[in-house]
Order: C-alpha cells, then sequence, then structure tokens
C-alpha cells in the first residue's frame, strides 16, 4: 500500500473526563453510555422496531402530543430544522421566521435555500422576546404559510413563551414549527395543546443522549400539508413521507421501509435517556432545572456580576447568559475551567460573541452541586483573568 496505517491509531484512544457545563452537548448518564454499547442489531430487525416503538411514545410523552407523525431522525438537531423546511415549504411559499439570535438567522437560512420566501421579525436587542401583538401584526402583514419560532435560543439566552401563538396561526391559517433543542425539559411544552405543528428538539442537551438523533412530530394539519405537496420533497433523506413509513406512523399494516440504515445503539441511548426523564416524570425534571436555574441567577448575583438578559422570567434556565465584566478576557476565562478543572465553561455565539459566558444547565449535569461548582470555578477563573490582565 502506498499510504501505510497511520501510527496514531496504533495508539490507544483516549478521551478526557470533562463536565459538560456548557450550553450543550451534556454528559450522558452512566444508564445511557451502557445502553450505548449493548449490542448491535439490524435496522430491519423486529426488536429494533419494538424500541422505535416504545421511542416514538417517549417522545409523544415529552412533546405532549398523540401525533402519529412522530420519530427521531438519525442526524443532530439541525437535521430537525432542515426537515422542518423541505418538508413543509415549496418554493415561493412565504415563511415567517422569529429572529433574535443564532438559531433563527440559521432557520431563515435553511428557508431560503428551499425556495421559501424568508420575512424576519427581528429585534434590535438580542436580549429580548417577542409579544404576542408583534407576533400577530407581522403575521398579519405577511399571511406566511409556516411561522418558525425558537423557544429556547441557546445563543442569548432568551425564552420565548408560545402560550397563544398557535391560536393565532389557526386563525391566519398558517402553520406553525417550534425549535426547542435547547429548551425542552426546562420549560413546559404542551404540542397538541398549544396547536404547534412541527416541533422538534436536541437529543444531548436535557435528554442527554450523546450527539446525532433528533425528536421529531408533525400535526395532522402539517402532514395534510405534506402529502400534498406540488412538488417533490427536495431531500431524501429527511423525507418524512418515508421515514414515516420506516418509523410505523402510517397505516399499521404497511410494511416496514428501509429508508437509511438507523443508528440501533444510538436508539438504544434514545430509548433510555426518555426512559430516565419517564422516570423522573417531566414535571419533576422540568422544576429540577429550574431549581438549579435559580442557586446559579443567587450565585451569579453574589459574584457581583450582570445577566445579559436582565428579566429573570425571560430567562431561559438551561442556559444563562452572563456579561463578560470589563477587563476580563472572556476566553482566559473558559480556558482556566478546562485546564485547571476539565470543566466546561462557554463564550458567546452569534450576537453574543465576546460579550457573554453562557452556563448549560442540562439533564444528568443538573444538579446543585454542579452549580456550586460552576459558581466556584467562575469566581477562581475571573479572580485570575483580572490579575493576569494587569
Ligand atoms: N437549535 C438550537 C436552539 C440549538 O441550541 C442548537 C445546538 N446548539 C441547534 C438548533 C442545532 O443543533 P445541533 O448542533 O445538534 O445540530
Amino acid at each position: 500500500m502506498e499510504i501505510p496505517p497511520p501510527v496514531e491509531l496504533k495508539l490507544p484512544l483516549i478521551v478526557p473526563h470533562k463536565v459538560l457545563m456548557g450550553p450543550g452537548p451534556s454528559n450522558a448518564a452512566p444508564r445511557i453510555l451502557q445502553a450505548l454499547s449493548q449490542p448491535v442489531l439490524g435496522h430491519m430487525h423486529p426488536e429494533l422496531f419494538t424500541i422505535m416503538d416504545e421511542i416514538k411514545k417517549g417522545i409523544q410523552y415529552i412533546f405532549q402530543t398523540k401525533n402519529e407523525l412522530t420519530l427521531a431522525i438519525s442526524a443532530s438537531g439541525h437535521a430537525g430544522l432542515e426537515a422542518v423546511m423541505c418538508n413543509l415549504l415549496e418554493p415561493g411559499d412565504t415563511v415567517l421566521v422569529l429572529v433574535n439570535g443564532i438559531w433563527g438567522e440559521r432557520a431563515a437560512n435553511i428557508a431560503e435555500r428551499n425556495g421559501a420566501v424568508v420575512q424576519k421579525l427581528q429585534k434590535s436587542n438580542s436580549n429580548d422576546n417577542f409579544s404576542i401583538i408583534e407576533i400577530e401584526n407581522a403575521i398579519k402583514g405577511y399571511l406566511p404559510k409556516l411561522v418558525f419560532v425558537v423557544q429556547g435560543e441557546s445563543s442569548t439566552g432568551i425564552y420565548q413563551p408560545l402560550d397563544g401563538i398557535g391560536e393565532i396561526t389557526r386563525r391566519y391559517n398558517c402553520l406553525l414549527a417550534v425549535d426547542t433543542v435547547a429548551s425542552l425539559g426546562s420549560v413546559p411544552m404542551f404540542m397538541d395543546q398549544w396547536k404547534i405543528d412541527a416541533l422538534y428538539t436536541g437529543c444531548q442537551k436535557i435528554i442527554g443522549v450523546p450527539p446525532g438523533v433528533t425528536p421529531i412530530s408533525f400535526s395532522q394539519k402539517a402532514h395534510n400539508v405534506i402529502f400534498n405537496r406540488k412538488t417533490k420533497i427536495p431531500v431524501y433523506y429527511l423525507d418524512m413521507t418515508l421515514l414515516g413509513q420506516q418509523w410505523n406512523c402510517f397505516e399499521k399494516n404497511l410494511p416496514r421501509l428501509y429508508h437509511h440504515t438507523t443508528s440501533a445503539n444510538l436508539l438504544y441511548a434514545l430509548r433510555e435517556g426518555l426512559a430516565i426523564v419517564a422516570d423522573e416524570e417531566l414535571e419533576n425534571v422540568i422544576e429540577r432545572h429550574q431549581r438549579c436555574a435559580e442557586r446559579l441567577y443567587k450565585g451569579i448575583e453574589l459574584l457581583g456580576l450582570e445577566f445579559y438578559i436582565e428579566d429573570e422570567v425571560k430567562r431561559l434556565p438551561s442556559v444563562t447568559t452572563i456579561k463578560v465584566p470589563k477587563g476580563v478576557d472572556w476566553k482566559n476565562v473558559v480556558d482556566y475551567a478546562m485546564k485547571n478543572y476539565k470543566f466546561e465553561l462557554s463564550g458567546g455565539l452569534g450576537p453574543t460573541v465576546g460579550k457573554v459566558f453562557r452556563i448549560g444547565i442540562m439533564g444528568y449535569n443538573a444538579t446543585p452541586e454542579n452549580i456550586d461548582k460552576t459558581l466556584q470555578i467562575l469566581k477562581e477563573a475571573l479572580a485570575y483573568s483580572k490579575n493576569d490582565s494587569k
């Protein structure tokens, strides 16, 4: 062989233990890591179909929906966003995107790639959310086919309440899609009650599963739109009419379709992640995250630091954004935590780059002990980096 085996691969794999207190991924619970190491099953094996059915029930539970078209896509959170756009939009359709951070921007970008006419409802400040009146006025003005909202903007830490938006989208006969990648499990979600037509979340945040699978669900109204398109769904891999057949979402006597080779092991992990939420019960999971967030807020105040989102009710419990104090280089702080404690704190993203620290409170990591440790390390790292900058 002209190219020899790489010498690096002769060495054992070494992965350090880190505490991931950034905006995701979070550390996986031991039960999830154990599930990952179970034997591989074929993607058309009946045992795996049973596991997929159980996952579907788990997703219906965490989304609070009875939607039949509910499944997990074999890809990270972006694929949920792509799937919403490529299944629900056709060239020339208008989509209204609420933008107050990077994820709204990205949704607009992806919608445009699908040939849609993109209208943005934008905030001049990325540290604020949208009022129901602002949203209704924009819908009235643009009469879009689809409205896209991010419930938890992990780039800014802003929380967008959803209650009431679905009534408006129904009144104006448009669809409502929501990104809950960073928020689900830390704030309430009632997909059916809130009349949401498309919803997806990330597995690697509050559910605590290694990245790579994305729970998603479509309402009956969205289902009808998908099946009555004039043009073909442009992305085969994310085509819900086919994925729905693989996941047995349509008539029960339809044979399962081989659409793609699902990762059996990631599905075991997702099943365990959902089972952990079911064991603790969703209300308790949300409460635990909120209690941890309150503990963090108190500690941040005691350290004399300022929040990027002043109004506490507008803060996303799972991602807290803290202003970088004057005279401090954010990177020194983050590097100090990693170097000395193998602890991940994060800097900003998109509109908050260089301006904030982002602290994630997610899943297995959402404990009072981890919050206290975060505060202790942050205090130490800030003192170090202030001295360092003198
Ligand atoms: N939406 C939001 C709100 C997110 O926080 C993220 C991930 N940070 C994504 C979408 C994209 O997810 P992924 O990185 O898993 O593709």
